[in-house]
């Protein structure tokens, strides 16, 4: 080892600078211009579907933007630097997005974990939820669906019963919605939802509106969808939180096998505690600062494993989060 790289392995050693990172960007044919817009993000187009903030996949990663690892992919940080993690996992377990939905996105279902390893080559199921950043007035999401039993499940399907089968559930902005795998779900045109999901890609179509894109219909996963939909479906308000509450203060909003996801809303200033596993955040309104570094609305950033006490200040509301 050279000298450069030892002083290096020593300044990681107890690593205490927050990680931000530059987010990938997709085309999506239901994409619209929020997220430049709205979020202030630096890309082009008019069909700009989806911000991936805080993600190592092999097909997108956010990019490190400050201090020894800038311009290191997030993919690559979390396998060759595991001390700033504190967590142990072929990769990283996480993926964070922020979706902004012109137009219906088609009507899914994710598998869970063991039906994806037997019928996806050992890929993980994907548990996945959403904060709604920003929305119409009288905006809804598909949550779930009508049917009592995986008979008439199959029979609505075949017979194209979609408005029948087929659940919304109207929602406001500061609404929070857990999808468990199973379950049938949807985002709807103009709603724009911070995700906060498995690193999982795994999604069997169930309906597309029989819209064509460029002349085509996207393929639907009609036998798949039968196989792993839970019937009947969980009752919607069960899985919805109205996070209407304004004042200073951390609030856990789901705690589930994967992960963990709060809502921070500072006012003044506040503490957050890192020990031994890493923390996400990302700023989904206003402004201030994280031990000096100035944030603001769009920004993501990691406190990595034993950052130990962090003061956040200003006026902004995070989503915060960590894998299970
Ligand atoms: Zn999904």
């Amino acid at each position: 080892m050279t000298g450069s790289e030892n002083k290096k392995v020593a300044d990681i050693n107890g690593y205490r600078e927050p990680i931000f990172l530059e987010p990938h960007f997709t085309h999506n044919i239901w994409g619209g211009t929020k997220l430049r817009d709205v979020f202030g993000y630096n890309v082009e187009g008019d069909d700009i579907g989806e911000c991936w903030a805080i993600a190592a996949r092999p097909n997108g990663r956010s990019v490190a933007k400050n201090g020894p690892f800038k311009g290191m992919g997030l993919d690559e940080l979390y396998s060759s630097h595991r001390e700033l993690f504190g967590s142990q996992h072929d990769k990283f377990p996480l993926l964070i997005k922020i979706i902004d939905a012109k137009s219906d996105l088609s009507i899914q279902v994710h598998p869970d974990d063991d039906y994806a390893r037997e019928h996806e080559n050992g890929s993980l199921g994907k548990t996945e939820c959403w904060y709604v950043l920003d929305c119409d007035d009288d905006a809804s999401l598909v949550v779930g669906h009508n049917a009592t039993s995986r008979q008439e499940l199959c029979s609505m399907m075949d017979e194209g019963r979609w408005s029948d089968l087929i659940r919304e559930v109207k929602i406001k902005k500061n609404d929070f919605i857990q999808i468990d795998p199973g379950t049938v779900h949807a985002i709807k045109g103009g709603v724009v939802v911070l995700e906060t999901q498995q690193n999982s890609d795994i999604t069997y179509r169930l309906y597309d509106y029989d819209r064509l894109w460029n002349g085509k219909k996207r393929e639907l996963h009609v036998e798949k969808c039968k196989d792993v939909i839970t019937v009947p479906a969980k009752d919607a308000s069960s899985s919805i939180v109205h996070d209407t509450d304004t004042e200073q203060g951390i609030r856990l909003l789901d705690s589930c096998a994967y992960y963990d996801v709060y809502r921070i809303n500072v006012t003044d200033t506040l503490e957050v505690e890192t020990d031994s596993l890493y923390k996400l955040f990302s700023v989904i309104e206003g402004e201030g600062s994280v031990d000096g570094y100035p944030l603001k609305k769009g920004d993501h950033f990691i406190l990595p494993a034993h950052y130990g006490k962090a003061t956040l200040s200003g006026n902004m509301k995070l989503i915060m989060s960590m894998e299970e």
